[in-house]
Order: structure tokens, then sequence, then C-alpha cells
């Protein structure tokens, strides 16, 4: 007898980016730059005092009210895992899985529908409209036919870079019978965050990262924050001990780093207005970004070769051509201004 993977899991692709190496990697929506040289050296002595015979503190306390204090509320509606993947799992785990739903809005992260299918979840999909926002009427429909356990909204919007306005997510609120998800990951790039619709009374959650703006994508440390009860349950499906110490520090100490982290993330929402500025003036499509990475559409070349012509003059970008509903398109993660300026060199060379 052979091994028998389960039925449901047959049809599912891993999720893969290139890890390639190039000169210019604008591909996977990082940081371009590195967290502070203080914050290494802290970690480091902290590090060299690490008992690392013991099994870390399971409740990552110190951290959970450190994350809680940046936003002001305490370490019980904090949930702190290893990347916002994590905590989407968590949150399919404890809320979704056999005869349970989850909506999204596509085309949107596709880790959203993916980790939903993994848990067993059954997966609805609203569509946004052509330019990529999603219509309150939309999501009226969707969520009030389907009601869902779980709602996924995705602000600002991967791989779109589109930002909800506040009324959408106030719709989703309203019309949704359980939990409400909005993906930050992208958040603090942008004017304005569901952060500002949370009470403790609703159902809303909101998932932030250290990948992007805290510049640490290779700690693997993100939150969820949200009412007390939402956390409770999602620690029931965590794993024993999943945050190690080094992490739990790791991202302790990021935290007394806000003012670098606040002026990369001043410095990237800048060159993203000067990347898409010298986008318009080029033969491709964009869209407004409120994220730390622009879509864009070739019109005379197909995007398959433009990311080929970009790739033969060592530089990455995301190639979105296949992905359903941003088909053509691909998508440049800002980089430092030196980065964007080789990206669209090699671009304009590109749609010659
Ligand atoms: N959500 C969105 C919308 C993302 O784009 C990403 C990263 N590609 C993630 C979550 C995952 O981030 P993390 O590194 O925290 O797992």
């Amino acid at each position: 007898m052979g091994l028998r993977e389960r039925d449901d899991l047959a049809d599912l692709d891993g999720y893969h980016s290139a890890q390639v190496d190039v000169d210019v990697r604008l591909n996977t929506n990082e940081s371009p730059y590195p967290p502070p040289g203080s914050w290494r050296e802290a970690l480091l002595e902290e590090l060299a005092r690490v008992p690392f015979h013991r099994y870390p503190d399971r409740d990552a306390l110190a951290l959970r009210s450190a994350i809680g204090e940046l936003h002001g509320v305490g370490p019980e509606q904090v949930l702190a895992a290893n990347g916002s993947n994590e905590i989407l799992q968590c949150v399919c785990l404890a809320y979704g899985g056999r005869d349970r739903t989850a909506v999204v809005f596509e085309p949107t992260y596709r880790l959203h529908s993916h980790i939903a299918r993994i848990t067993g979840t059954t997966v609805v999909s609203g569509s946004r409209k052509p330019d990529f926002t999603v219509d309150v009427t939309e999501v009226r429909r969707v969520v009030g036919e389907a009601q869902p356990e779980i709602a996924f909204m995705c602000s600002p919007n991967n791989p779109t870079g589109r930002l909800e306005p506040p009324d959408v997510l106030e719709a989703l609120i309203d019309v949704a019978p359980g939990l409400v998800v909005v993906d930050e990951a992208y958040g603090q790039f942008a004017p304005h965050s569901a952060l500002e619709l949370m009470a403790a009374d609703q159902t809303l959650v909101v998932v932030r990262t250290f990948s992007k703006t805290w510049s640490m994508a290779a700690a693997r440390l993100a939150y969820l924050l949200g009412p007390a009860a939402v956390v409770q349950t999602l620690e029931k499906v965590l794993l024993p001990y999943h945050l190690d110490a080094m992490k739990q520090a790791a991202g302790r100490l990021a935290l007394r780093f806000g003012a670098e982290m606040e002026a990369r993330v001043a410095q990237i929402v800048e060159e993203r207005g000067r990347l898409a500025a010298a986008l318009a003036e080029l033969p491709v499509e964009t869209w407004p970004s409120g994220a730390n990475f622009i879509l864009f559409r070739p019109q005379a070349r197909a995007g398959d070769d433009v990311w080929q012509a970009l790739l033969d003059r060592s530089v990455l970008v995301r190639n979105c051509v296949d992905w359903p509903g941003v088909e053509g398109c691909l998508r440049v993660t800002v980089g430092t201004p030196a980065e964007n300026d080789a990206f669209l060199a090699a671009l304009t060379g590109a749609l010659a």
C-alpha cells in the first residue's frame, strides 16, 4: 500500500517565491534596510544570557506586553507567533475547519485561501472591481450569503497595493457573523489602519508582522491584536513553547527602536512616490499603493518577457503574470533609492 496523501491536498501547490542570486532583489516585499546596529548589539548581549537548557517563556509575556504597550492594549489582547502566516493558520485552526467557511476578496494574498484550505475550511471568494477596490455591495452580498466563520481582508492588499477605506471595513464588520481578520502586513506604510476600528466588543482582529516595517523578515515574528477572548481561543491551537527565546528577545528589543523603524518607513513611502511617478511615465499600467510595493502591467510587451528581461539585467521582481485577477502583472518591492534607480533603468531597457 502506498502513502495516502489527504485527498484535499492533492490539488494544492505550495507557496513559492524565487530565491535567485541577483544584484537587485525586489520580489518579496522585504525592507531594503537591515535593523539598526544598536539593536543587533543589544540582541547579542541578551543572547549571551539566554538559559539555553530551559524552555522559553511559554506565554512570551514580556514580548506581548511590549507589543501591547505599542498599541495601548494589555498582553491579553496580543497573540505572537512565527510570522503572520502562522497567525493566519491559528485563526483557521481555531475558527475554521470542516463545515466552516472563510471569505476572501480576490485578487488578494494567496495564503489566506491556501491556509484556509489546508485546514479543511471551505473558501468562498468575492471579487474586487477592475480597479482592485472592494465594493461595499459585494461585501454585503458575499458575506451575507456565505455566513462565514472567518472573513479575511488584506489592507493594504497584496499584490495590488490597495488600501481599503474605513467604510468597506465597517461594512464587513457590520455584516460578518464571525471573525473579521484584517491582514495589515503592510499597515505601517499606509495612512490609516483598521486598528482605529478595534473595540473590545467587536469581532475584529488585526494582524501585523515584524517582517517588513521592522526589517526582521529573517526572525519570523508577527502578532495579532484583538479581543482577549479571541486571543484565548487562538492560544488553544498554538504548539507549546512555539516562540523560541531568541525570537522573543529579538522582538522585544526591536520595539525600543520605534523611531528608527518609523524613519525607514517614511523613507520607503517617499521612494514609493518617486517610483510611482517614474512608472507613470512608462508604458505600464499601475495602481495606487499603500504598501511597500507597486503592481504594474507592461502594456507593449508580455509580462513574462519583461520579467525575464529584468532578470537578465540582474533585477528580480515578482512575476504575477498567471495569478488570477492580476494577469500580465509584475510586482516590484520598493528598495533603496539606488535599487529603485537600477530597477527603473532596467525596466526602461526591458520595455524598449
Ligand atoms: N500577509 C501578507 C499580506 C503578506 O504579503 C505576507 C508576506 N508576503 C504575509 C502576510 C506573511 O508575512 P510573515 O513574514 O509575517 O509571515
